[in-house]
């Protein structure tokens, strides 16, 4: 082969560091040789999966031939019915990481920049160097976002602002003081998307509902997901709400088919079980309890947090403790991409598994 791909690529592409998911399970047992690891690395929910939603799943097993409904119809009926709004205030993305990248691609361009966190979510500089777009990053306060220092750090070209709450991986949050602030002071000319992932275990007084402003900040792009809380992380479905004319626009630069039928039906009767979000927003109060206690006991200093994982610091480099945990068949997140070296991430999981994560780090951490 004499052509150099790499040279042919964007300058947004040969700039850009993949994302790097949690470990497999599998991939672990094959390489360390070892049975029964737990994996509390991604954020997924360890309830298992509804039982509501297998039903409908195997009940429409026979529409796989047939291309899923581009317009998903049925579900942002039931997504509007359930934020009383209407369809044209609800997108659909494969994943919420497919809206993020839809609001990129709408609205961002080369010359522009977009403006985010440090220690904020990963997807972020991945969708806005694949457009080859300026970043621009502002230091953390505490962790979390400084919402003053980006409200600052504007500059004329900036497009897009995205803001996690709470942020992964540091689980900080900003409050609905702080953001309102926010957002009243940012021109209506620069899009701001608010990542609502883990927004139905936030339990904090002071964390805000963004969804209800949607008529107060028609620059908001309010994206959830249905793969921590609901439990569908595999079929890959998330949604935004947002002002009609950024929804139409999001429209236009999706895929026709970017939602999978069977992801359409489980995330509508997900959303109808209720149940199984309380049982899992119940159990991940408890676990999140018992590991903050755990870490309490050992003298290990942690981010609080109120959504499914929590975010530790050794004070010293993480990934030899990240590694004796591996070999010990527990799975936790190194964050060191997130220019956090030092901590750890790990995701409540059952009471079980955090009872193991806590034996493990204890064994880990007192080893000679
Ligand atoms: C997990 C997570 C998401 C959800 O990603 P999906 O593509 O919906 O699976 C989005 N934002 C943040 C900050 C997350 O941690």
């Amino acid at each position: 082969m004499t052509c150099d791909f790499f040279k042919l690529a964007t300058k947004g592409a040969q700039a850009l560091q993949p994302y790097q998911p949690g470990k497999p399970i599998e991939e672990l047992e094959r390489e360390y040789g070892i049975k029964n690891a737990i994996k509390l690395a991604s954020n997924e929910n360890p309830t298992g999966i509804s039982p509501l939603v297998v039903t409908a799943i195997q009940a429409h097993l026979q529409e796989l031939p047939r291309y899923p409904d581009g317009n998903g119809f049925r579900l942002k009926q039931a997504l509007a019915a359930y934020h009383s709004r209407t369809i044209n205030n609800v997108v659909l993305g494969n994943g919420s990481n497919d809206i993020l990248d839809l609001v990129a691609r709408a609205f961002v361009t080369a010359q522009d920049s977009v403006l985010f966190s440090a220690h904020a979510f990963a997807v972020y500089p991945i969708v806005t160097q694949a457009i080859g777009a300026k970043m621009i990053i502002t230091p953390a306060k505490n962790w979390g976002h400084d919402l003053i220092a980006m409200r600052q750090a504007i500059e004329p070209n900036t497009k897009l602002i995205f803001i996690a709450n709470p942020n992964n991986p540091t689980g900080t949050w900003v409050s609905k003081t702080e953001l309102q602030a926010f957002l009243d002071s940012v021109p209506e000319t620069i899009i701001i998307v608010l990542d609502e992932a883990y927004f139905d275990y936030m339990d904090a007084p002071d964390y805000p509902d963004s969804s209800l402003w949607l008529d107060r900040y028609p620059n908001l792009v309010v994206a959830r997901t249905f793969s921590k809380a609901y439990g569908l992380a595999a079929l890959r479905i998330g949604y935004a709400l947002a002002h009609p004319d950024i929804i139409n626009l999001l429209n236009r630069v999706r895929q026709p088919f970017n939602v999978n039928s069977l992801a359409l039906i489980a995330a509508e009767v997900a959303l109808q079980d209720r149940a199984y979000v309380m049982n899992a927003i119940a159990l991940n109060k408890v676990g999140l309890a018992k590991l903050t206690q755990g870490f309490e006991k050992m003298g290990i200093n942690y981010i609080p947090s109120r959504a499914n994982f929590i975010t530790f610091d050794l004070g010293k480099p993480a990934l030899p403790v990240y590694e004796a945990l591996l070999r010990e068949g527990v799975i936790v997140r190194p964050i060191g991409s997130y220019g956090m070296p030092n901590h750890l991430r790990v995701t409540v999981g059952l009471p079980e598994e955090n009872e193991r994560f806590l034996q493990s780090l204890k064994k880990v951490l007192t080893k000679p």
